[in-house]
């Protein structure tokens, strides 16, 4: 089948039209955003968000029957590499995420009453969400040594257990929680999802815990990472979300989307940062000539070229797949892009950084945010080393060791096998020597 990133004439003209009015209209309230606050940022991205509605654009990730626009992955990719400029443009379309994700599951395994209650409020902009899985004593990179429990109790099930970087949960009007429920089943079998109100009794979100991105104290701000305790959070039987033990499943289903979502809108922050150290190369003048003219800065504007447009073409691609396909057939692209995309977004960052000197350091310029948020692509959605390892797995699988511990290649052998089958020819050659 012909790999097809093309788009119809239509929506090129939606995403000229997506690049113009990020920039005009959202990148100026990046500069503003702390003195705005929560209510204010609202205010100011509410006439966009109008705007967004108006061109047919908003919440674009989800099919028409749930209030989305049923683009698919490729469309999807074109619109987040322009949405991804900018931390506060994916809000501005209604697609940001933890929401994004948690629609997608709502829509996935939610009951009609779960969808009416949750998933169309959320859609609308009217609720916000979090997902809560990662605790802070076991392993986040293995699911499956989940310690939060949830207990059937009458006709409700009650929650115990510590969770953290439970993105916008101290802003969020419900909680999607991971609990295990089945601790005897097998091991992808033992957790459920759960639909938790953050009103609920017994939910007590301790801080919105330091981090690179935002390194002090800070209580309800969107974007934050939550550390939440559950204790003996009583919900009625109808909170679960999807089948008892499905859990991982249904995680499984979220996160292919939401981390293709992340890899395109990092073309978008990479792209931004590389227009920057362009311009800074053509400006900046030191030993004689314009940093446009030294070889390391060539070289820097080149690999980063070149990177950036093999993690398109690999981003496209694996959107290209999930369309043609289905999420599950692309998990390998997925999880080579993730590590991959990360990769690129930090050095091409890294690069801008440098070229601008302590102007890059300082938060004159946006790049010292980037690349904090660079460094986080390492780690959420599953760590580097995690989708390596599952990308390793998989190719492994169509390879079988040598027989005899010896390398297929190894060229005695193969010599060997091939004077056998050549020894005619060889004889008619020596015996005219
Ligand atoms: C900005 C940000 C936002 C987040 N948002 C959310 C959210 O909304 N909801 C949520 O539930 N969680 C969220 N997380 C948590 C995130 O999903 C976890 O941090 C991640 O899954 C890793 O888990 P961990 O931090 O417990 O690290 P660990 O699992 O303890 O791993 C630590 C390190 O061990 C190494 N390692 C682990 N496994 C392997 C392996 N198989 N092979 C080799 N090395 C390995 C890796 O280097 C890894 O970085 C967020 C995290 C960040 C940074």
């Amino acid at each position: 089948m012909a790999w097809d990133f093309s788009t119809e004439p239509e929506f090129q003209a939606q995403l000229d039209w997506m690049r113009d009015f990020v920039r005009a209209e959202v990148w100026p309230i990046e500069t503003v955003f702390e003195e705005l606050g929560q209510d204010g940022f609202l205010r100011a991205i509410e006439p966009l968000q109008e705007q967004v509605r108006e061109r047919g654009l908003w919440a674009a990730h989800l099919p028409p029957e749930l209030g989305g626009q049923g683009f698919g992955q490729v469309k999807l990719g074109l619109m987040h590499e322009i949405l991804g400029s900018s931390p506060f443009a994916p809000v501005v379309f209604g697609n940001q995420a933890p929401d994004s994700g948690n629609s997608e599951v709502l829509a996935l395994a939610g009951t009609d009453d779960q969808k009416e209650q949750w998933l169309h409020p959320l859609l609308a902009g009217d609720l916000r969400s979090a997902f809560s899985m990662t605790e802070p004593d076991t392993a986040g990179s293995d699911p499956t040594l989940l310690q939060t429990r949830a207990v059937e109790d009458g006709d409700g099930w009650v929650i115990n257990g510590h969770k953290w970087f439970s993105t916008n949960a101290s802003v969020a009007d419900f909680l999607i929680v991971m609990a295990v429920t089945d601790p005897e089943a097998h091991r992808y079998q033992r957790a459920s999802m759960f639909i938790v109100p953050v009103d609920t009794p017994g939910v007590r979100i301790v801080r919105d815990v330091p981090t690179m991105e935002h390194p002090y104290e800070r209580f309800g701000a969107y974007g934050g990472h939550a550390e939440i305790v559950y204790e003996d959070v009583r919900v009625p039987k109808d909170a679960l979300l999807g089948a008892r033990g499905a859990g991982f499943l249904i995680a499984q289903q979220r996160l292919g989307p939401g981390r293709i979502h992340h890899c395109m809108r990092w073309l978008g922050v990479s792209r931004r940062a590389f227009d920057m150290l362009c311009e800074r190369a053509l400006s900046r003048f030191s030993h004689g000539s314009l940093l446009a003219d030294k070889q390391t800065v060539q070289n820097w504007i080149a690999d980063s070229a070149a990177q950036m447009h093999a993690a398109r073409l690999m981003t496209l691609h694996a959107a290209w797949k999930m369309d043609a396909e289905g999420a599950s057939a692309a998990r390998q692209e997925i999880a080579l892009i993730k590590f991959y995309g990360a990769q690129v977004l930090h050095d091409v960052v890294d690069r801008a950084l440098q070229a601008h000197g302590s102007l890059g350091y300082s938060t004159d310029l946006p790049l010292e945010q980037m690349y904090r948020f660079a460094r986080a692509a390492r780690l959420y959605d599953g760590p580097d080393e995690v989708h390596r390892q599952s990308v390793a797995r998989q190719i492994l699988r169509g390879y079988e060791a040598p027989e005899g511990g010896v390398p297929s290649e190894h060229v005695p052998t193969r010599r060997e096998a091939a004077r056998a089958r050549f020894a005619d020819l060889l004889e008619a050659v020596t015996s005219n020597d």
